[in-house]
């Protein structure tokens, strides 16, 4: 059974840019768009769909000159922004070391020019990678840097910015970050996109969070829920000023930052349940306006996942040395 999940929209991935079918052009193609813009089955010729597709009229020969003028400063300027955000060597794949991407071992002048990400090393050796790939290594890599499979080496701090910045823009644009080919997500491929999303929030803060840290059950996530509650309400003691700052509305009816005292949920037994709470908890924290309040928020979400989790409390002992 296909269930069309992409079509709802909050649905935390792209719906296929493509029309349905060549009988149907005034419709859009109701599946995920696992690769880039399109699903699988459109992907290799695509016909973009475009809503109330009217006739328009046939533009004069000086429209068509300016048209063509704008046209070209536009690709100078997408040129520009490709090098600045994906990387130097993103339109020469082929100087690369490796030949191939790690993961999908495709060509990686065959790796779709969205997805394309390289940098140079601190050798001057060029690498070029499907962010797909890279995005899902880190994810479930424990370290707190992103490694070079292939060197085993850090990534430099300044490529890997680009390399989280990349990652968020595309995530922003619901973008899918997995390597699929399925037409329709599952619904753990959902999860981990959701996951994906806050954990990059921390990442573009300091912190990586692997998302096997996430994958915990009741009894941990109760756990987690006291901490940031008993932190927030009463050890931190932060000015009320302050946390109006960190967390936009935290106390207002409509959006309560914990929907429940933590003795109301003490018993409950369904993980499911807990994980998508805690996930959307751990997000309120990280989407304050000012850099200095997510940063401050993340430091507070994280203290309190160190203090919960004994993995997290491994990587980040300072956060509980204090
Ligand atoms: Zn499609």
């Amino acid at each position: 059974m296909k269930k069309k999940i992409s079509s709802v929209s909050s649905a935390p991935v792209r719906q296929c840019a493509n029309i349905k079918s060549k009988k149907h052009p005034d419709v859009q193609c109701p599946f995920t768009a696992s690769q880039g813009e399109f699903c699988s089955r459109h992907s290799k010729k695509p016909t973009r769909f475009q809503e109330g597709n009217t006739l328009t009229p046939k533009p004069s020969y000086t429209d068509v000159k300016s048209i063509i003028r704008i046209q070209n400063m536009w690709r100078n300027r997408v040129w520009f922004l490709r090098r600045k955000r994906q990387g130097p060597i993103v339109m020469i794949p082929e100087v690369s070391e490796n030949k191939s991407d790690i993961c999908t071992l495709e060509d990686v002048g065959q790796i779709p020019l969205m997805y394309r990400w390289c940098y140079i090393d601190n050798n001057k050796h060029k690498w070029t990678f499907d962010i797909r790939s890279l995005s899902m290594l880190r994810s479930n890599d424990k370290n707190t840097k992103l490694l070079n499979p292939y060197t085993k080496e850090d990534i430099p701090v300044k490529p890997y910015d680009t390399f989280i910045n990349r990652c968020t823009q595309l995530r922003s644009h619901k973008y899918c970050l997995l390597h699929i080919n399925d037409i329709d997500l599952t619904p753990e491929q959902l999860w981990h996109q959701s996951v994906l999303d806050v954990s990059m929030k921390y990442d573009a803060l300091g912190y990586n969070i692997s998302l096997e840290w996430l994958n915990m059950d009741d009894k941990q996530c109760y756990t987690l829920y006291f901490e940031l509650w008993d932190l927030w309400m009463y050890r931190l003691d932060l000015p009320n000023e302050l946390k109006k700052k960190v967390v936009p509305d935290w106390n207002k009816i409509e959006t309560p930052l914990f929907k429940w005292l933590p003795i109301e949920v003490r018993h409950r037994r369904d993980k499911t349940w807990w994980q998508k709470n805690i996930l959307e908890l751990l997000n309120r924290f990280v989407c304050a306006n000012e850099k200095e309040h997510r940063t401050l928020g993340a430091l507070y979400g994280m203290t309190a996942f160190a203090l919960a989790n004994s993995t997290v409390r491994n990587v980040y002992p300072w956060l509980v040395d204090v």
